[in-house]
């Protein structure tokens, strides 16, 4: 709290400028109840815009700059602007007994179920295939692989994984879905699998495995050439988690030996993606630019001052993480 007794909020990011939030969050503090002086800690003010940091109260963080935990001991949320947390997690200099909350948007899960499914459908249809045609102006009718012979894996059954296989089972893949922990809330058409003692039936044949997962130490550097190998020969991967989930080597090695016949990545360790990576150029490769979804100012600035009025009042918040379990 500053001197004249309104909650600060600090916008922490080393990689972002994050001007966009500001209205939205003056509205949504507001409309709390809440005065709030906003502290512009992002890529464009840096670390010293942080000001006197024993008077942040709430950091909202995006990619945060290292090492500024020490400045803000009377912190009491850390509040992801994002799904993911792996991003504030990765310095050790966190307090980690302080509350900290992710955006849950059923906009990002609607909008990450339509890049999946543009992901899985255009590579089983092969319509790169009919638009490389059409520039030759040839009518070709290849044989279709029906859905319900296609093999789809949602590994990572959270908000946002469930939701698109919910779309994938409804267009009429052959869905199975994996998490860590037992499904509470089985989808119809789907098979679920829980554990690393149930990973290998999940992987078996897969003719596309879509990476939804949080960043943690166990899912690092999941997708390698162990698990490439138990998928069907020429599957299609799909990485909509984070870059570190994925061993680029390995990638590479078994798109070029047919293992593999396709990834599609809208996530890397390093962002954006440097000129000179090869995952650009190669010929089996689809890059976007972290864009499968995004969430809007305003949802975020709702949820952070609705988190904050929870902890003021003693209670969890709403999307808190299990800081342990790294999501
Ligand atoms: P959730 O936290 O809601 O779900 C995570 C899922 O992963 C849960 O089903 C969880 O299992 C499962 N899981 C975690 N650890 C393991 C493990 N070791 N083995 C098997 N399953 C595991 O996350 P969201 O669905 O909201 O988001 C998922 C990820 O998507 C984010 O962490 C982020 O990395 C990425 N993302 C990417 C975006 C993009 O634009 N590319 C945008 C937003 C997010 P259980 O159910 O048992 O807990």
């Amino acid at each position: 709290m500053n001197a004249a007794g309104h909650t600060v909020v600090a916008l922490l990011s080393r990689t972002l400028n994050m001007d966009y939030l500001v209205d939205a969050l003056h509205s949504a503090f507001g409309q709390a109840g809440q005065t709030v002086e906003l502290r512009q800690a992002d890529a464009d003010g840096g670390p010293t815009a942080l000001g006197n940091g024993a008077e942040v109260d709430v950091a909202l963080c995006w990619e945060p700059h290292h090492g500024l935990w020490g400045q803000m001991p009377n912190v009491r949320l850390v509040q992801s602007l994002a799904a993911g947390v792996d991003h504030i997690l990765e310095d050790a200099t966190l307090p980690r007994h302080v509350p900290m909350a992710r955006i849950r948007d059923p906009h990002m899960a609607s909008a990450m179920a339509a890049y999946v499914a543009w992901a899985v459908t255009s590579e089983h249809r092969q319509m790169d295939g009919y638009l490389q045609e059409q520039a030759k102006t040839v009518w070709s009718k290849p044989v279709v692989v029906p859905a319900t012979h296609y093999r789809v894996g949602i590994a990572g059954m959270g908000t946002l994984g469930a939701h698109c296989a919910r779309v994938l089972a409804a267009i009429g893949y052959d869905v199975r879905g994996w998490s860590r922990s037992p499904s509470s809330a089985p989808i119809e058409g789907v098979q679920h699998f829980a554990g690393d003692g149930e990973r290998g039936a999940f992987l078996n044949g897969l003719h596309a495995l879509v990476c939804l997962l949080p960043l943690t130490d166990s899912t690092r550097g999941v997708m390698n050439r162990d698990l490439f190998a138990q998928l069907a020969p020429g599957a299609h991967i799909v990485n909509v988690g984070r870059g570190a989930h994925l061993v680029e080597a390995d990638l590479i090695t078994a798109l070029d030996a047919g293992v593999l016949g396709r990834a599609t990545l809208d996530a890397f360790v390093t962002e954006p993606l440097p000129p000179t990576d090869p995952l650009w150029h190669h010929p089996q490769v689809r890059v976007t630019p972290h864009i499968a979804t995004r969430t809007a100012a305003p949802v975020i600035a709702s949820q952070t001052a609705h988190h904050w009025v929870q902890v003021l009042a003693g209670a969890v918040p709403d999307s808190a993480v299990d800081v342990s379990q790294g999501y």
